[in-house]
């Protein structure tokens, strides 16, 4: 059975590219009915935070990114790593060396004056263990093959070939008895049962080092899929101001998880020229053999595109509740408990146009305006003489109506105009500009049925002349 996983380092949020490659490792362990599971990698004490642990969990539900099992801690696993390392040592796979921080550094200063590959050189390899310095702790490193080539089947690159003797005999065992890194992914992988392996591609060298790692001990080695990284629209490393940002940024922009993963899954794999698809699409067509080669580039404007199209096919009530939680918690404005209500009415006619839960509470904000109104520039300007008069004129027609519904705030507006022989607009954008300060809004009898009669007629009042 497939099981794949997502390792992130607990240092920081979860960053969009590690989102894509988690994602990627989802998809494929639902397309074949596997399991998909979470490790976090912990062993940098000082680094990892609790913080940064719980953003992960918090962006992977978000995302809707479930994982099956309990999440592994790696750093808790310590002990079984050191295990490993030790029998390596037993079977003289690896071995002790003491060589000291000076001494590595002038091998290092040698070997770069001289043009030389840079690693370790293996000078404890084949040494007297007799020869061990008194009082110095050793590192275990693991006898990598001198000659001959690592290949790393990849199913994105294609056959990677490295000659073994770039790959150096690294370090298992810190002197301090810690695991590294390398020593750590190995093991834990093994024992989850992971058959898939899917991460960014910076890792495939270590994919090399690793393999060595896995024969030593006779473990199967499992497939191997190194994902392009994103990069920014200009080619350029992913930076913030494009879209390097965690999970829980793109929720406080107004992205909708679906429109999230939809966007994600077309950055780097695609399928035929399907741009808008479900996630249950995505896992039906889910595969390794459709990942790109080169780096995908990431584009804001077809992301919010894209999540435009999920706003309009979403749920009205749970957009509203986006959008409150959008002006209370990301915008910080007061917003009482009334105006869900009134979101949820107004959210047809607010929802044709925006593309984030952003523009909807800015779309909405003249329902939690207090008069009188702020007007914007335009507005302003629009509220000229003759528009303040049109106001002026219009309001005994709608205090006069009785039933303070859509069809009759319509019909009443619509004969005033005709009746002045006004076009439809010389009486809506004044209408518009009163109503809400601003000259854009949804339909303005769906702006004058959702502020209701009251705050309506007071509204214009404070305008007319
Ligand atoms: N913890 C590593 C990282 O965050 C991932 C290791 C792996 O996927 O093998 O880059």
């Amino acid at each position: 059975a497939v099981r794949t996983r997502f390792a992130p380092s607990p240092t920081g949020f979860l960053h969009i590219g590690g989102a894509r490659t988690a994602l990627f490792s989802w998809l494929f362990a639902r397309h074949y009915g596997g399991q998909f599971l979470l490790r976090i990698e912990d062993t940098d004490r000082t680094r990892s935070t609790e913080e940064a642990v719980e953003a992960i969990f918090e962006g992977m539900r978000w995302l809707g990114l479930d994982w099956d099992e309990e999440p592994v801690f790696q750093y808790a696993r310590r002990e079984r790593h050191a295990e490993v390392a030790n029998q390596l040592l037993a079977e003289g796979k690896a071995y002790k060396c003491y060589a000291s921080q000076e001494e590595l550094a002038e091998m290092r200063e040698r070997a770069k004056a001289e043009g030389k590959p840079q690693g370790y050189d293996g000078r404890w390899r084949d040494r007297d263990p007799a020869d061990a310095p008194e009082g110095v702790a050793p590192v275990i490193r693991l006898k990598m093959p001198r000659d001959g080539e690592t290949v790393i089947r990849d199913h994105v690159q294609g056959d990677v070939t490295m000659p073994n003797n770039v790959l150096d005999d690294y370090i298992l065992l810190r002197s301090d008895g810690s695991p590294t890194y390398m020593l750590s992914v190995v093991v834990d992988d093994h024992d989850m049962g992971i058959t898939h392996v899917i991460r960014g591609d910076d890792h495939l060298t270590n994919a090399a080092r690793q393999i060595n790692l896995l024969q030593a001990m006779g473990w199967d080695v499992p497939a191997y899929a190194h994902v392009p990284m994103i990069h920014g629209p200009d080619g350029a490393k992913l930076s913030k101001r494009h879209g390097a940002m965690g999970a829980e940024q793109y929720r406080d922009m107004g992205y909708l998880p679906e429109a999230m993963r939809n966007y994600l899954a077309r950055l780097g794999w695609s399928h035929g020229d399907d741009e808008v698809f479900s996630t249950e699409q995505a896992i039906e067509w889910f595969g390794l053999e459709q990942i790109g080669k080169s780096p995908a580039r990431f584009d804001f404007a077809k992301l919010a595109n894209l999540n435009g199209i999920y706003i309009r096919e979403a749920d009205d009530t749970r957009l509203a509740d986006e959008t409150l939680r959008m002006m209370r918690d990301v915008k910080g404005w007061q917003v009482d408990d009334g105006v869900r209500a009134a979101l949820i009415e107004a959210m047809p006619g607010l929802k044709e146009r925006a593309k984030t839960i952003d523009d909807l509470a800015e779309g909405a904000k003249f329902l939690i305006a207090t008069r009188p109104l702020d007007m914007n520039e335009k507005a302003e300007k629009l509220l000229d003489a003759d528009a303040r008069g049109v106001l002026a004129g219009l309001l005994p027609a709608l205090e006069g109506m009785g039933d303070w519904s859509l069809d009759g705030i319509e019909g009443a507006v619509r004969a005033f105009a005709e009746e002045k022989d006004l076009k439809l607009g010389k009486v809506a954008q004044p209408l518009r500009a009163a109503l809400t300060g601003t000259t854009t809004s949804p339909g303005i009898f769906d702006v004058l049925a959702v502020l209701g009669r009251d705050e309506s007629l007071a509204r214009i009042k404070d305008q007319a002349a």
